[in-house]
C-alpha cells in the first residue's frame, strides 16, 4: 500500500519507515520514537499521515508521564552585520 506518493519537494520515492521525530509544540520540544512516517529516499523529507499527526497532538495533550531527556542548547551571540566586500 503506497499512501505517501512522490516527494513534493524533489519528486523522489517516499518509503515507510519507523523514525524518531522531533516535534515542537508551544515552547516545548517533544521527541517521539518509532513513529511510522514516509521518508523521501532522495532528500530525506518526512511525511506524516493525518492519523499519525493527530495521534501526536493527542499524546501531547493527554500524556502525563513523559520520559525526560536533556538536550544540548546554546544561543548565538548577536552578530554584527557582515561588511560588504
Ligand atoms: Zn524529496
Amino acid at each position: 500500500m503506497d499512501q505517501y506518493g512522490d516527494c513534493s519537494f524533489c519528486g523522489g520515492d517516499v518509503v515507510l519507515r519507523n523514525v524518531e521525530l522531533d516535534y515542537r509544540h508551544k515552547d516545548k520540544l517533544y521527541v517521539f520514537q518509532n513513529v511510522p512516517a514516509g521518508i523521501c529516499r532522495q532528500c530525506g523529507e518526512k511525511y506524516l499521515t493525518a492519523h499519525v499527526a493527530k495521534k501526536i497532538e493527542h499524546t501531547i495533550h493527554t500524556k502525563q508521564n513523559w520520559n525526560k531527556i536533556k538536550v544540548p542548547m546554546t544561543t548565538f551571540e548577536p552578530m554584527e552585520v557582515v561588511a560588504k566586500s
